[in-house]
């Protein structure tokens, strides 16, 4: 698989680990390998690390290790997972693929936005890094690169229970092209009240914004015309601040007419 300008270290325990990222510069860590092109100078493969292929469900999050691979978290069910989670793995490549891509590697994977990020930002995810030194949970909305000499180690996913939680992707399924982008809305009712709303939408750019959803959290439901307009017209604008903010952003006008469509129609949704 590597010539011989390539080193690929198969990790067995977490000391491993540990020592290859001590002591070997530039490294890259990969899972299943199924987003690699080229293979970089030195890499280290995590996906044989207990540590890292654990699933732990709990009453109010389930977390997963990065080296967890996609198919077994669709093994448990739309009853057990975020349904908008379900189905964005339901998506991706083929079962074949998805049998040894990780969820970590989805995150991780450079260039365009894979399909996960949109749904986990969405959720709230919080990602685990661990350091040589140390171990800390982020938010997913603060989650940039994985540092130099860390690790993406797990991956913790709210369960709460949305009313109405929407997925939907762009481009072509079962690959990912330039085209690619994926749009989350979720949202939660309280006694006729819109209590809570999550709207993202990932391509070459990340888009979510607190302030977008709390323009309309709190509203009586259903949502007047005029306050769906409004959301409407600064989604509209917090995409182009994206695009022009974002360095390797790739201008899409269908793309964002799409994802303004998408917006309208999930709103529409809520009564
Ligand atoms: C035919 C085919 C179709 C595909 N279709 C889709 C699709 O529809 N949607 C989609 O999203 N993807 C798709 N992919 C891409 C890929 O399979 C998935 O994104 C997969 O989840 C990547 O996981 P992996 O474990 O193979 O990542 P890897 O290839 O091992 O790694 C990907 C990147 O993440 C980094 N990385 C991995 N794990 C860690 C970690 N724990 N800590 C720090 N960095 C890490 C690596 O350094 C690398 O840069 C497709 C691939 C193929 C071959």
């Amino acid at each position: 698989m590597a010539s011989n300008k390539n080193t690929v270290y198969i990790a067995k325990t977490m000391s491993d680990v540990m020592f290859h990222i001590k002591t070997v510069p530039n490294l890259a860590i990969l899972g299943g390998c199924t987003s690699v092109n080229e293979w970089p100078a030195s890499s280290l493969v995590i996906r044989n690390i207990n540590d890292f292929k654990q699933i732990g469900l709990h009453e109010h999050y389930a977390e997963f290790g990065s080296a967890v691979t996609l198919s077994q978290i669709h093994a448990l069910g739309q009853k057990r997972i975020p349904s908008v989670l379900y189905e964005a793995i339901d998506t991706i490549a083929n079962p074949f693929v998805r049998n040894i891509a990780t969820i970590g590697g989805n995150i991780c994977a450079g260039g365009i936005k894979h399909t996960l990020f949109s749904p986990l930002l969405a959720l709230d995810a919080q990602l685990e890094i661990i350091s040589l030194t140390d171990a800390q949970y982020i938010p997913f909305s603060k989650f940039v690169i994985v540092p130099e000499k860390c690790i993406l180690s797990r991956v913790r996913v709210p369960l709460t229970d949305w009313e109405v939680a929407v997925f939907k992707r762009l481009g072509p399924e079962h690959q990912l092209t330039d085209e690619s982008a994926t749009f989350t809305f979720l949202a939660t009712t309280q006694k006729g009240v819109l209590s809570d709303l999550r709207i993202t939408f990932c391509s070459s750019i990340v888009l979510r914004s607190r302030e977008l959803e709390n323009t309309i959290i709190g509203s009586r439901l259903p949502l007047s015309e005029k306050a769906i307009d409004l959301v409407a017209e600064k989604a509209n604008e917090l995409y182009d601040g994206a695009m022009a903010e974002q360095a390797d952003a790739k201008p899409n006008p269908m793309q964002k007419d799409q994802f303004l469509n998408l917006l309208r129609t999930s709103l529409n949704q809520l009564t």
